[in-house]
């Protein structure tokens, strides 16, 4: 997979109009139309140009998207009214710091029913067809989750998101109109009288070494590069475990020990830390969205790299002592509560138990480089996922992965499950007795344990039929077999919360400004916020928008699209302000 922004700016002129911090998708999103908008841009990078596209080339691809065709082919009834009740719904806003939150939430609901489909069309990104149903949610009408379906694959995964902006980055490269500099860390905003001029930072070293590996920081000089705007698109926190740790939120108990890394080491939340101490306002920093599902990649790329399970909804999830979980934490229904659950088990791991039947057709794995199918684009290795058999990359970690046991009775599982803890924790006989329970709910078609009747209820829709539920079977029956357990940890991946911002990207100071006493330009009345001139951010950094649009939970395909929109939506503010 090529990266069509490749190329040398040479010679070009570091002077610019707007300076961009991260050449993640929403940098490049921001900078390529702050450029259409007729704007110099020096688009500032601390990997090398080998990581352009940042965490979204290493995505699943996968898109929120309200009534769209693809729904509607598949017998989908979605509306923006819809949305809306289940995006407040899992948002929970709750607290005053929620102005720009809430105002960024409504936008980017309208852009995903309305623009986005079309803008992105017109990029020449298309769509999987099998409209995916992730966060099925908490069982309550009103409370968190999707009604529907609503996570639409790229065809092509995060390249085929990042591709389009690459080459447009590629098309105003060669005219000069951005310069990209790579190898440029940023430490610190500029600022002169009451505005961000600015940026300064260290040149590091060339490094060569594969995307996500993680490069040298070796220094080898310094710069210092003034504009009229200065727009940080440098991701979120999920990359620094320290940062992470010291901003857990409390109502997740404490931070497990042992856990995977979701995103490579540069997702480490520098930008942010450099934007506060020049004054800008950083809310909802406990606000995060780690996964209950990773396993530890037999074939690691970053330091601890795990992998993210897109659990199908059968497997039978327990604690680290073998008890079920309690509903909704069943796989792919509610990401918060599950972790929130876990965090008072006493133990950082969980376990799925499943079949051989529920993981051939169930097991999907979150990443570009798990489906090589999807990222290639390739129709022939993609029909062959309804075909008998694990998908080659799920069969991969069947053979390799540490976290993956097998056996024909549950006696054998447990005794391998005890073994890979180093500890008994699990009863064989305990666990047999759960896993009875739950199998003699499948004699009716109909059933008291509200996973079962979910899994009825899911078989309703084709997409799962097709490709993601499994027909209801009991897990002890020796024609699904064999038995398969699972240890899950816990995976670190999106911040939730960020830069305040309002909606034309403009990031908001940290002195709160009486919405009487001077409330100066640009000050929210009854908000008492006001922009910090020159600073502007998107994507992760700013919480996707408004420093926390998703507010405590997220609907998933939310953060690509977060990026689109908010790179957008700062851009034009830039260009606005510039006139
Ligand atoms: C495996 C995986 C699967 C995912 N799947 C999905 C999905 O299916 N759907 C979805 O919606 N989301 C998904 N996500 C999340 C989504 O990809 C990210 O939230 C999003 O891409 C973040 O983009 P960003 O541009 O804000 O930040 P980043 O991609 O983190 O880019 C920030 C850039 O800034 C650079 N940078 C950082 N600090 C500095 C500094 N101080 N100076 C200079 N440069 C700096 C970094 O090197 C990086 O290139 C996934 C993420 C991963 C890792």
């Amino acid at each position: 997979m090529g990266v069509p922004g490749a190329g040398a700016d040479g010679a070009a002129s570091d002077t610019a109009d707007v300076i961009v911090v991260g050449a993640g998708l929403a940098g490049l999103v921001a900078a390529t139309e702050i450029a259409d908008g007729g704007r110099r841009v020096l688009l500032l990078e601390r990997e090398g140009e080998q990581d352009l596209g940042g965490q979204a080339w290493w995505s699943f691809g996968g898109l929120f998207l309200i009534d769209s065709p693809e729904q509607r082919r598949l017998g989908i009834r979605d509306s923006l009214d819809l949305a809306r009740q289940d995006w407040l719904g899992s948002a929970a806003f709750d607290s005053p710091e929620d102005h720009w939150p809430r105002r960024w939430a409504e936008a980017y609901l309208q852009f995903a029913a309305g623009e986005k489909r079309h803008w992105l069309r017109s990029l020449g990104v298309r769509l999987f067809p099998v409209v995916g149903w992730a966060e099925r949610g908490d069982g309550r009408a009103e409370g968190h989750g999707n009604s529907v379906p609503r996570f639409h694959i790229t065809w092509g995964t995060g390249p085929g998101i990042v591709d389009p902006f690459a080459a447009r980055l590629a098309a105003h490269r060669a005219t000069g109109r951005i310069v990209l500099r790579t190898r440029r860390a940023v430490r610190e905003l500029l600022v002169e009288g009451d505005r961000v001029t600015g940026v300064r930072g260290d040149v590091l070293v060339a490094d060569a070494t594969e995307r996500g590996i993680g490069s040298s920081r070796e220094v080898t000089g310094e710069f210092t590069h003034r504009a009229a705007a200065v727009l940080l698109a440098t991701g979120g926190i999920g990359g620094n475990e320290e940062l992470v740790r010291r901003l857990w939120p409390a109502d997740l108990g404490t931070m497990p020990e042992q856990f995977v890394h979701g995103v490579p080491a540069s997702v480490d939340g520098t930008g942010m830390l450099a934007a506060e101490r020049a004054g800008a306002r950083w809310i909802h920093r406990d606000r995060m969205w780690h996964y209950t599902e990773g396993i530890r990649n037999w074939d690691p790329v970053w330091r601890g790299h795990g992998i993210r399970i897109l659990p199908g909804p059968s497997s039978l999830w327990i604690d680290a002592r073998g008890r079920r979980l309690p509903a909704p934490a069943y796989p792919g229904f509610d990401t918060t509560s599950t972790l929130r659950h876990l965090r008072t088990t006493g133990h950082d791991h969980s376990w799925f138990v499943l079949t051989r039947k529920i993981i051939e057709k169930e097991f999907a794995l979150s990443g570009s480089e798990q489906n090589p199918d999807l990222t290639g684009r390739d129709w022939r290795q993609v029909a062959a996922r309804v075909k008998p058999g694990a998908p080659g990359p799920v069969q991969a970690f069947l053979d390799h992965g540490e976290d993956f046991l097998r056996s024909r009775s549950v006696e054998g599982l447990v005794a391998q499950m005890n073994a890979l803890t180093g500890e008994d924790l699990i009863d064989a006989r305990e666990l047999e007795q759960v896993i009875r329970a739950r199998d003699a709910q499948l004699r009716n078609a109909f059933s008291k344990d509200t996973q079962i009747t979910a899994l009825h209820g899911a078989r309703k829709y084709v997409g799962d039929r097709l490709i993601r539920t499994a027909a209801p079977h009991a897990l002890l029956d020796p024609q699904a077999g064999p038995l398969i357990a699972v240890r899950l940890h816990v995976l670190l991946r999106k911040t939730l919360g960020g830069l305040e911002t309002d909606l034309g990207g403009r990031v908001q100071r940290t002195a709160s400004v009486g919405a009487d006493e001077g409330a100066d330009e640009g000050a929210v009345a009854g908000h008492g916020t006001a922009a910090l001139p020159g600073l502007y951010a998107a994507g992760e950094a700013s919480g996707f928008g408004g420093g926390g649009m998703h507010g405590h939970s997220a609907l998933e395909g939310t953060f690509l699209g977060g990026c689109l929109f908010s790179g957008r939506q700062a851009a034009h503010g830039i260009l606005r302000d510039l006139r």
